[in-house]
């Protein structure tokens, strides 16, 4: 097997890389932590014209067909891509990136005609933002168990309930919507899968505020909410379906798209800079064998990344198999953060602001975002179960 790269994908690579780093400093300038602060309206603005750019110059969705404009590109040119951009610490899929990875490829392979023909270009340009109303208060690792309600009247599906931890809803036009058909089937069966307009009237999104001090999501309420028939995807009843791809999607860019290596990278860079029990923190032993293991283990992920992508590239909706990325790059980040604080003592603690933090507390920042990202898509609990049950064929716990 030949594991070299050919002239032309070596070209494609450095086009990618001028482009890449250009655009994060005219768009990003110094900042750093580029997926977080989507509330503040200054980082949003950034985010959407960093994505303008991503689209203007066809990277956007290097991953989906050519019919329905994305780039299709090979799964050499895509793991170029996802390195290139995850190594600069960019998001993937600019402003957008529920829409991108996960909805667009759900439309595409499970929705009607007339719906990707309405939404899928939207999505690619972010004209229309999307977001996913799934968990409830009484429904997150038991999604099956939602009550989100809607019936038929007419031409509508009338939706009353209520969603949580709905990352951007406050920004997004657009929304998938799990909700309950049939109350009286067992709980998987009865549920449908809508495509909502986040403008009709009965919604009422309110932000919660998370330990960061961001407001990054949201709970979302539906009061006697109308949604056309025709904006139903697959069958009714037969939503549970549709959402397992949704949620296979996820949970494969949920390895794919977080960029772990660069959290090594960066505390490697940090051990640098910083002192810990009297020596450079990178000269000490203790520290150099934590950083060794953290970048094995990084590198790892980046293979099991390309695994992915051949699955993607045979156009098969990933399996359970995803979990594996997931689980591992999102704890394995957590993992990083936690060592950060030990290295860097009492004033790891310190926010932006106070004279003394570290690097304008960008890693505290970091470490309390670090947690969620282990539950967001799925816990790990719900990851062990999926391998463990699915892949490994172990009996049920
Ligand atoms: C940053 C972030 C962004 C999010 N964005 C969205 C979004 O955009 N849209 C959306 O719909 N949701 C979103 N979520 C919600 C997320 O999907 C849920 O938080 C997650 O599925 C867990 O559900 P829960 O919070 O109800 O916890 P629970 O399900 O109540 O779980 C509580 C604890 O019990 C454990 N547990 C539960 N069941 C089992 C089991 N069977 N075996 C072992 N352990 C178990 C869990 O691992 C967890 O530790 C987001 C969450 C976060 C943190």
């Amino acid at each position: 097997m030949d594991f070299n790269y050919t002239p032309e994908q070596e070209e494609f690579r450095r086009t990618l890389r001028g482009f890449l780093e250009r655009t994060k400093s005219e768009v990003f300038g110094r900042n750093d932590d580029l997926n977080a602060g989507t509330d503040r309206d200054d980082r949003w603005q950034r985010l959407l014209e960093y994505h303008r750019r991503l689209y203007d110059a066809g990277y956007v969705a290097l991953h989906w067909p050519k019919e329905w404009g994305g780039g299709g590109a090979g799964i050499v040119e895509q793991a170029i891509y996802q390195d290139e951009a995850l190594r600069l610490g960019l998001p993937i899929y600019g402003a957008n990136t529920l829409a991108i990875d996960r909805i667009g490829p759900t439309l595409i392979f499970l929705g009607t005609d007339e719906q990707r023909e309405r939404y899928l270009r939207k999505m690619l340009t972010a004209e229309e933002i999307w977001c996913q109303g799934y968990s409830e208060p009484n429904a997150g690792s038991d999604l099956a168990g939602l009550q989100t309600r809607a019936e038929i009247q007419g031409d509508y599906f009338v939706v009353n309930g209520q969603k949580i931890w709905t990352s951007l809803a406050q920004r997004a036009h657009m929304q998938v919507l799990l909700v309950r058909t049939d109350p009286k089937a067992p709980k998987h069966m009865g549920i449908s899968y809508l495509l909502v307009d986040m403008k009709s009237p009965g919604i009422t999104v309110r932000p919660l505020r998370q330990i960061t001090g961001g407001a990054e999501f949201n709970e979302v309420f539906y009061d006697n909410v109308k949604v056309p028939l025709k904006n139903l995807v697959g069958e009714i009843n037969k939503g549970w379906q549709v959402s397992i791809a949704t949620l296979m999607y996820e949970r494969a860019s949920g390895g794919t798209r977080h960029p772990v290596q660069k959290s090594v990278e960066d505390l490697i860079g940090l051990s640098r800079r910083v002192q810990f029990q009297g020596v450079t923190a990178a000269q000490h032993p203790y520290v150099r064998q934590k950083l060794a293991q953290f970048a094995i283990e990084a590198e790892c992920l980046r293979l099991i990344r390309y695994r992915g992508l051949t699955n993607q590239l045979k156009k098969r909706i990933p399996g359970p198999e995803t979990s594996y990325g997931k689980l591992h790059a999102t704890e394995l980040n957590l993992r990083v953060q936690m060592f950060a604080d030990e290295m860097l003592g009492p004033f790891h603690q310190l926010r932006s602001g106070s004279s003394a933090a570290v690097e304008g507390g960008r890693w505290l920042g970091r470490f309390l975002t670090a947690r969620g990202m282990t539950i967001a898509a799925g816990s790990s609990e719900i990851q062990h179960n999926i391998i463990g049950e699915r892949v490994l064929k172990l009996p049920k716990g």
